[in-house]
């Protein structure tokens, strides 16, 4: 990778290095919700960039960068979308350019507000760790056949409910439902049994035709880029309703998504080659190349009376048994259109070992085995006031490309 030096000081460990720039909606108490470029410490705001002449020679309508979403901005393509953050990046490394002097281009990241990057039009969930699936299999069906026999044939996957996914920062009140107790009919109660789900979501970025169904070769040109994803769960809810349809109210009261789209571009240096696909999958899913990224994620819990957060688990992106590619040539292999803002999800990413596992329901072996906080506090699930911090992030030599924080807090039912 050629070194890149910016003029602009950013810290060596920030997530939002030169090698980064994502893109996210902010806002100030001055500035209406805009596209802007993380930065180190700092937000590029892309209007006032390009009403200096930054992308001057693109053609495209700068009004895309004055919108709530980034779902204008997506539309116009890679090609454009990738030229504007090579000028931007350009454009920090030069002592002489336009940005340099331009202050007003710049807000501090701690000072913004961040938006909900897209509108989301359908969201689908994976299912794609093997170990998480065999884990939950386990738990919930059958110790000895965890996996069932279509897993490794099919990205397995659900529509789930698009109206309630929300930013980072945005509280989760713990939903009721309905919930079986093991010797008596079901009851209506808040959740016993409330969870996160460390995912990662991908955005779509170009639209698909009805009928038509996108290559595993021409996958990647559909993938804008990458978000962490919280899959909030009610297992209790979730056990009771899911046969035979799936899951529904356990998973649809929200899912949280981090403020920043980190580009496939910028994550291009990390990919890695996924776990070997036994037995061999169906020709429209095969895919020989390195199809996996080398993220690692990790996961802490705050509680109201701790000072500090406690990890509670660290994975990685790489365990994914079924890569982005193959979950979209999936998905579209009946004709199902895609469309710029759609939300694809991992599913929980676990990895082999037990301090790799991506939910409660697996560290704490359902109950079984509550997880220590650093206070000694002990967790078996979520409680009321408990804030659920996700972090990500790719390095490799000095390269750090990072996705910030996602963070929400449990509050009581409503
Ligand atoms: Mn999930």
């Amino acid at each position: 990778m050629i070194k890149l030096t910016s003029w602009l000081e950013i810290p060596a460990d920030s997530d939002f290095s030169i090698y980064n720039l994502p893109f996210g909606i902010f806002s100030t108490s001055a500035k209406n919700p805009r596209v802007g470029i993380a930065i180190g410490e700092k937000v590029v705001d892309l209007k006032i960039a390009g009403d200096e002449g930054l992308f001057n020679g693109l053609k495209f309508n700068s009004a895309v960068f004055e919108s709530d979403t980034l779902n204008d901005f997506i539309s116009l393509g890679k090609s454009v979308t990738n030229e504007i953050r090579l000028r931007v990046q350009e454009a920090l490394c030069d002592e002489s350019s336009v940005l340099k002097n331009l202050d007003s281009a710049f807000e501090n990241l701690d000072s913004v507000k961040m938006h909900l990057p897209v509108q989301v039009g359908d969201y689908t969930d994976f299912y794609s760790s093997l170990e998480h699936a065999t884990n939950v299999g386990k738990m919930f069906r059958d110790a000895e056949n965890a996996l069932l026999p279509n897993w490794k044939h099919i990205p397995v996957g659900y529509h789930g409910r698009a109206s309630s996914i929300v930013e980072s920062g945005v509280n989760i009140h713990r939903p009721k439902g309905q919930i079986k107790p093991n010797d008596s009919p079901p009851i209506l109660s808040p959740t016993k049994k409330l969870d996160f789900e460390l995912e990662m979501g991908f955005i779509v970025g170009k639209e698909s035709r009805l009928g038509e169904s996108v290559s595993i070769d021409e996958a990647q040109d559909y993938i804008f880029g990458l978000v962490l994803f919280n899959d909030w769960s009610a297992r209790d809810i979730q056990k009771w309703e899911y046969v035979p349809l799936g899951p529904f109210l356990g998973k649809s009261f929200a899912s949280s998504i981090s403020p920043w789209i980190v580009t496939m571009e910028a994550l291009e240096p990390f990919c890695v080659n996924g776990p070997l696909q036994d037995p061999p999958v169906r020709p429209y899913l095969k895919y020989d190349e390195a199809g996996n990224y080398d993220i690692h994620l990790e996961v802490a819990i705050q509680s109201e009376k701790s000072e500090q957060p406690t990890t509670v688990t660290k994975s990685n992106f790489k365990y994914m048994y079924w890569n982005m590619r193959q979950q979209l040539a999936h998905h579209t292999i009946n004709g199902c259109n895609v469309r710029v803002g759609d939300l694809m999800a991992s599913g929980t990413i676990s990895g082999p070992e037990p301090e790799t596992y991506g939910s409660m329901l697996e560290l704490s072996w359902n109950g079984t085995d509550p997880v220590k906080l650093a206070n000694g506090e002990k967790r078996k699930f979520l409680q009321d006031h408990d804030t659920v911090i996700m972090k990500g992030f790719a390095q490799k030599n000095n390269v750090r490309v990072g996705f910030g924080e996602l963070k929400s807090k449990i509050l009581p039912t409503v």
